[in-house]
């Protein structure tokens, strides 16, 4: 395979794991025989100091052309002072927008060697857990119709939850895809009960549920789906979900494991162009002091390697590399534990690019 990546380090801590995760990269290209080639573009705050705005359009067009994006993170104090649109935060919103990405991928792993970050009991969380949200990211009530209207007795403000057919459609085919690459059972979380932009949801999704009879379908309402995910999270192996619910819901599972530097995201749009980030943010208290720990970004291109290129077994071979070098007892500080040995960013990559 002959790939086109667009990389976007951002700031903080983005340059210390993007360097790690193309080293991941080029490893993977050589032993199974791919050529990914880079395009490194600014976006946050490296590009409000380059050309005084966080998302220039040489960076979309960059983007646009190319197969997937890495993305670091992005924002700083240096920038807190900034008015609203002019913050580093726009250009991840902008981006989101422009590429057309509706669908955010959060899978929540508890690797069984850090299960003492997980805040649920043992004879919960038992040896291990992996289960991916799927966010509807473009529609819904973050972006329905919203106001405020002035009585004598005083204000009143509301905020529309709308979803067509074709939104819920292509979310769902989404899930369903990603579950027959997974174990093959998808959780649809609404509020059918209450809520008539839910019941088209479930419609829907039950409609698109029949071209993958090989996938168990179970629909659960949303806050029901909140008590589950601590009582019993290894029920769920594909979560597919409105924006809200999602945004919750996602957080949630994503504290069960407990580690911020570990849990990789995909934001995908329409074919297989994707985008691929760490959920957490540009950490600049550690940034730059080989301090950061870079195997969310790591675990961010096997899922560019999954979603984007379909390169099964390559992305199997990175999150598999990841688990040797954690059974070896390496940690970075986040991670780290009494008896573990304590090591630094490019060190970790080139541990994981050693066990590749
Ligand atoms: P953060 O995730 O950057 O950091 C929170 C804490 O976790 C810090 O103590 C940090 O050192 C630690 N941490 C984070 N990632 C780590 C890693 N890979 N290895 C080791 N430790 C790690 O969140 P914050 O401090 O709230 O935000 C800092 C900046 O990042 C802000 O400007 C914020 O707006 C931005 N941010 C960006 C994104 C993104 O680019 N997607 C997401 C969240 C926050």
């Amino acid at each position: 395979m002959d790939a086109k990546i667009a990389v976007v380090p951002g700031d903080g801590i983005g340059p210390d794991i993007i360097q790690e995760a193309k080293l991941v990269l080029d490893t993977i290209g050589t032993k199974f025989g791919h050529r990914f080639t880079y395009t490194d573009t600014l976006a946050g705050g490296a590009a409000l100091d380059a050309v005084g705005e966080p998302l220039p359009e040489e960076t979309m067009r960059i983007c646009k052309e190319s197969d997937a994006v890495l993305l670091g993170a992005v924002g700083g104090p240096k920038w807190d002072h900034l008015e609203g649109s002019k913050r580093p935060e726009q250009a991840l919103l902008g981006l989101r927008a422009g590429l057309g990405l509706y669908a955010n991928l959060r899978p929540a792993i508890l690797y069984k060697q850090l299960i003492d970050a997980c805040p649920l009991r043992p004879e919960i969380i038992g040896d291990g857990l992996d289960i991916c949200v799927v966010r509807e990211l473009t529609g819904g009530i973050y972006f329905g119709e919203r106001g405020r209207r002035e009585y004598p007795s005083g204000a009143q403000a509301y905020d529309t939850m709308a979803y067509s057919e074709s939104e819920v459609r292509r979310i769902a085919i989404l899930g369903f895809e990603i579950a027959m690459k997974r174990d093959k059972k998808v959780t649809s979380v609404d509020k059918a009960n209450i809520l008539e932009s839910s019941r088209l949801w479930r419609s829907v999704v039950e409609e698109v549920a029949k071209a993958y009879p090989e996938v168990t379908l179970n629909h659960m309402y949303v806050d029901n789906a909140a008590m589950q995910l601590v009582r019993d999270p290894h029920q769920f192996d594909v979560i597919v979900t409105t924006n809200m619910f999602g945004d919750i819901l996602s957080d949630e599972a994503s504290m069960i494991t407990g580690s911020i530097g570990m849990l990789p995201s995909a934001s995908m749009g329409e074919g297989s162009f994707g985008m691929f980030e760490p959920i957490h943010g540009s950490a600049p208290d550690i940034a730059g002091q080989d301090k950061a720990n870079p195997i969310a970004t790591i675990l961010s291109v096997a899922m560019m390697l999954r979603y984007s290129f379909g390169l099964l077994k390559e992305a199997e071979a990175v999150e598999q590399a990841v688990n040797t070098v954690l059974d070896g007892g390496y940690r970075t500080g986040d991670i780290m534990s009494e008896g573990m040995r304590s090591i630094g960013t490019s060190e970790m990559g080139r541990l994981i690019c050693e066990a590749l």
